[in-house]
């Protein structure tokens, strides 16, 4: 008989180790599945400022693999892997399907998080890694000297034009609006740079390739006047929001919102389904913060630890 786990944890980011140093150490020896991109989203940042406890900053990498380290003292096990499907059993229990052996357990807690979004542009997907991407930390200092474009108009596009003006020569800042969604101390920060040059009211229509098939440039659209020009430059970093990674939920019966984010039962780490639990910006597209994370993981652990003692009862 394969091994029924009390809680199997899919997900890496703050949330997925949160709640797994919350119910290691309440003995509950959780299993933590990688998934695609071990760390998360923070594993992309550079220095998180606003996280309790750093006052000097924090690196978003090692503070994940603080996370980590903190969940394994008391016990948690991490298989490097992805979870493909859950399915409910007649028992109660649930079977993961996963690119490893299937998996059994109690309890799920889906802390599987978001990807970044792209325009939706024809030749998007063989352009990324070929000039396209949406990772300043991982991608920028391949562009040294050259003009790039970060598009979006939201923290994240400024952090990352931000960034950027360390290497590149010039960074254009294209925003659909003429004014950024960004907390005004990002948006300062971005516009204050020198190289940043602000695009306002456009929207990229084209992404330009060369004879070796990179980015080259992109074609943009005025969209209040409706005038189209080109912007000659060798990457575009797109950083306009996430998509919640909830692709392999779908016939779980999970009950999902009209833009794929887990429902969880208000002010708790629960779902509609009895035993599975979320958290994070699985289920969050408000706040999306580290921190907010963090504390869904706490809540769906503790969630979690109840029903497995009630069930005990
Ligand atoms: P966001 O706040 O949702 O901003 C997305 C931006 O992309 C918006 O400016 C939006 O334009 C634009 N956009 C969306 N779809 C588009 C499309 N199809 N074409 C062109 N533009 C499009 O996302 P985010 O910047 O990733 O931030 C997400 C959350 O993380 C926020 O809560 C943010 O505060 C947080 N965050 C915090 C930090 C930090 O504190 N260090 C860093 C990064 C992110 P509109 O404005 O017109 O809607």
């Amino acid at each position: 008989m394969p091994k029924t786990e009390n809680v199997i944890i899919i997900g890496t980011g703050c949330a997925g180790w949160t709640a797994a140093i919350y119910t290691a150490r309440a003995n509950l020896e959780p299993l933590v599945i990688s998934g695609e991109q071990p760390g998360g989203q923070l594993t992309t940042t550079t220095e998180v400022e606003n996280y309790p406890g750093f006052p000097g900053g924090i690196d978003g990498p090692e503070l994940m693999v603080n996370m980590q380290k903190q969940a394994e003292r008391f016990g948690t096990r991490v298989e490097y892997s992805m979870v493909t499907g859950i399915e409910k059993q007649e028992d109660g229990t649930f079977v993961l399907k996963n690119t490893g052996e299937d998996l059994h357990a109690k309890t799920v807690i889906i802390a599987t998080g978001a990807s970044p979004r792209h325009l939706g542009l024809p030749n998007e997907k063989e352009l990324i890694g070929r000039g396209l991407t949406s990772c300043a930390t991982c991608d920028g200092a391949f562009y040294p000297d050259v003009p790039v474009a970060v598009i979006g108009g939201g923290d994240s596009a400024c952090e990352e034009a931000t960034f950027l003006t360390r290497f590149a020569s010039k960074v254009y800042l294209i925003h659909r609006r003429d004014e950024l969604r960004a907390s005004k101390i990002m948006a300062d920060r971005a516009l204050g740079q020198e190289k940043i040059e602000p695009v306002w009211d456009s929207q990229v229509t084209e992404y330009l390739t060369d004879d070796e098939g990179k980015v080259r440039g992109v074609t943009i659209e005025n969209r209040k006047t409706g005038d189209k020009s080109e912007l000659d430059l060798k990457c575009v970093f797109v950083a306009i929001g996430h998509i919640p990674n909830t692709q392999f939920l779908e016939d779980t019966g999970v009950k999902l919102d009209e833009n794929g984010y887990i429902i969880q039962k208000p002010g708790t780490g629960k779902t509609d389904i009895a035993g599975i639990f979320a958290a994070g910006d699985v289920a969050d597209h408000v706040y999306r913060q580290a921190i907010t994370a963090a504390g869904n993981g706490c809540q769906a652990a503790l969630d979690a630890e109840r029903f497995l003692a009630d069930l005990d009862e």
